[in-house]
C-alpha cells in the first residue's frame, strides 16, 4: 500500500514517509485509495475507541507494525479525561459527538495526541536521524493542541503561527504561554490563510538537510486525518449498542468545517465501510465551501470574516484537494489543473458530473453570527446543553437539512464552550466580563458546568511567546530554527 501526491500520480511514498514528510514535493497532498482498505462493521462493533483506533491505523498505516501502533494508541488516548474518548451526548433530535475531551479541549487532541507518535515512530522505521521541524499554521486549535503533542518530544522541534487576530483570547493564551524546551510561537500579521500560505511556501523554499527536515502538524499530514477516521466508527457503534439503529442502518454526520480534514475523515470512514448517509458540510460567513458543493464553483476571492467561531474563519479549505482526487477517482492531472488555477487565480471550477457524484454524498450550508448565537441559546434554554460557537453552526445547518435527513444524525461537537466563553455568554443574553478568565468563570455560575481543568490553570500561568511578525518574516523565522 503506497501513498501519492493528489497531483501526480508517480510521487509515492510509503506511509512512515508520508506521515514524516507532511506533503508531497510538488505540493500536492499525500493521498491512498481508502475504498481500498475496507473494515468489517460487524468486527468493529465489537471494539472499544483504542481497539478501533488500532483497526484504522493498521489499515491506513500499514508499515508501522500492530506492535508498534498499539503503545502508541494507549499513550495517546490515556490523557482523555473521559474513558470513551469521545462520548455522544443525546441532545433533542440529534446525537452530539463530544470530541472536545482532550488536553486542550478542541477535537484537533484526537489527532495530535497521537501525531507526535507516529512522527517518531516514522524516524525510527526510516532510520531517520535529522531533527524534524514541525511547522503548523493554526486557525486557534491547532496550534495548542500540537504543541501539547510535541514539547520537549526528542529530536523535533516545532514551530506554530497563529494570526494575530485572528484567534479567542483564551487560545491565544493557550499557546504564549506553552512551556516546552523545544516550541516556538509567532503571532503572524495577516489571517490563518495567510499563515497556511506561508507555511506551504516554506515547505517549498526550505530543502532537508541532513540536520533537519520539515513535517507538519496540519490537517495536510495524513498523519493528522487518518486517526480522525476512528471517531466516526466510534460514534455509530455507539448509536448501535444504544439500540438507537441497527449496525446496516446508515447515519448522517453534520460536521463544523473549516480546512476540510474533519468532514473528509469522515469521507474516508465511508469509504473504508462505515454506513454514513450524508456528509453535511457546515460554514459561518466564510462560505467559501457552501458555495462550492452547491455550484461546482470554488471562488477564494471574496471577503474574509472574522467570526465568534474562528477556527472556521478559512477560505482555502487545503484537504478538498483529496476529495477531488478521490472522487474524480484519481484524476491527478485535473487536480493539479484546478490547483495551479486556485493559486493564480483565485477561482476554479469544476465538471458537472464531478459536482454531481459529490451532491450524492454531501449535504452544505452556512449561518452568520447573529444565527449562531441564537441556536446556542436556543439549545441550552430548551435542552440545557451548552453548545461552543462551532458546535451551533453545524447544528444550525443540521436544522436547515432536517427534512433532507433520514435516520440518526450525529452533530460534531469540536470544541469546549468554554473556549469561547465570552462569546458564549454574549449568546446566552449575559453581559460579558472584561477578562475571558472572568468570562469562564460566570459561564460556569450561570449554567453549572464544569470549567476543563486545563482551561482553568491557564490564569495563572506566566507568558512565554511574544515573537508577532510579518508574513514575509515566516521563512526566516524558520529557517533560524532550523539550524539552531
Ligand atoms: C479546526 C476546527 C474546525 C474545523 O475543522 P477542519 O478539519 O479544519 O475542517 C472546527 N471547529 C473547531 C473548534 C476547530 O478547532
Amino acid at each position: 500500500m503506497q501513498y501519492n501526491s493528489t497531483r501526480n500520480r508517480k510521487l509515492t511514498a510509503a506511509a512512515a514517509e508520508a506521515v514524516l514528510r507532511g506533503i508531497a514535493p510538488d505540493g500536492g497532498l499525500y493521498i491512498c485509495d481508502p475504498a481500498a482498505l475496507p473494515l468489517e462493521p460487524g468486527e468493529m462493533l465489537k471494539k472499544d475507541f483504542t481497539e478501533m483506533a488500532e483497526a484504522v491505523l493498521e489499515r491506513l498505516l500499514p508499515d508501522y507494525s500492530a506492535e508498534l501502533l498499539r503503545p502508541m494508541i494507549r499513550a495517546a488516548y490515556g490523557k482523555f479525561r473521559t474513558p470513551e474518548v469521545t462520548p455522544l451526548a443525546a441532545v433533542g433530535d440529534y446525537a452530539v459527538l463530544e470530541l472536545f475531551h482532550g488536553p486542550t479541549c478542541a477535537f484537533k487532541d484526537v489527532a495530535l495526541s497521537l501525531l507526535p507518535y507516529l512522527i517518531t515512530g516514522a524516524k525510527k522505521l526510516l532510520g531517520d536521524k535529522s531533527r524534524t521541524v514541525v511547522l503548523t499554521a493554526t486557525s486557534g486549535d491547532t496550534g495548542k493542541a500540537a504543541l501539547e503533542g510535541f514539547r520537549d518530544v526528542p529530536e523535533t522541534a516545532i514551530v506554530v503561527f497563529y494570526p494575530e487576530e485572528g484567534v479567542s483570547e483564551i487560545q491565544r493564551r493557550q499557546m504564549v504561554t506553552q512551556p516546552g524546551g523545544n516550541v516556538w510561537v509567532a503571532a503572524v500579521k495577516g489571517n490563518f490563510d495567510d499563515a497556511q500560505t506561508g507555511v506551504k511556501e516554506i515547505f517549498a523554499a526550505l530543502p532537508n538537510t541532513r540536520k533537519a527536515a520539515l513535517s507538519s502538524a496540519n490537517s495536510i499530514n495524513i498523519g493528522r486525518l487518518a486517526p480522525q477516521i476512528i471517531y466516526y466508527w466510534h460514534a455509530w457503534a455507539s448509536l448501535c449498542r444504544q439500540g438507537k439503529i441497527l449496525p446496516q442502518e446508515p447515519v448522517n454526520f453534520v460536521v463544523p468545517t473549516g480546512n476540510f480534514g474533519d468532514i473528509l475523515a469522515g469521507y474516508f470512514a465511508k469509504c473504508m465501510g462505515l454506513p454514513v448517509g450524508r456528509l453535511v458540510c457546515a460554514s459561518n460567513a466564510n462560505d467559501v465551501l457552501t458555495d462550492f458543493l452547491s455550484t461546482g464553483r470554488y471562488d477564494r476571492r471574496r471577503p474574509f470574516y472574522k467570526t465568534i467561531s474562528p477556527s472556521m474563519d478559512i477560505l482555502v479549505s487545503s484537504n478538498l484537494e483529496r476529495l477531488l482526487y478521490l472522487a474524480s477517482g484519481g484524476d491527478d492531472a485535473m487536480v493539479a489543473q484546478k490547483m495551479k488555477e486556485l493559486s493564480q487565480h483565485g477561482f476554479y471550477e469544476i465538471d458537472p458530473a464531478l459536482l454531481n457524484t459529490l451532491q450524492q454524498t454531501f449535504l452544505c450550508g452556512c449561518c452568520d453570527d447573529g444565527k449562531t448565537a441564537e441556536t446556542i441559546r436556543e439549545v441550552w434554554e430548551q435542552e440545557h446543553y451548552l453548545l461552543d460557537p462551532h458546535t451551533a453552526v453545524a447544528w444550525t445547518v443540521a436544522e436547515q437539512h432536517r427534512s433532507k435527513l433520514r435516520g440518526p444524525t450525529v452533530v460534531l461537537s469540536t470544541a469546549s464552550p468554554y473556549k469561547f466563553a465570552p462569546a458564549v455568554l454574549a449568546a446566552l443574553g449575559e453581559n460579558v466580563p472584561e477578562n475571558a478568565f472572568d468570562a469562564m468563570e460566570k459561564l460556569h455560575e450561570l449554567t453549572e458546568t464544569d470549567i476543563p481543568a486545563p482551561l482553568a490553570e491557564l490564569a495563572g500561568l506566566p507568558v512565554r511567546h511574544r515573537d508577532c511578525i510579518a508574513k514575509e518574516e515566516m521563512l526566516t523565522y524558520v529557517r533560524s530554527r532550523m539550524e539552531g
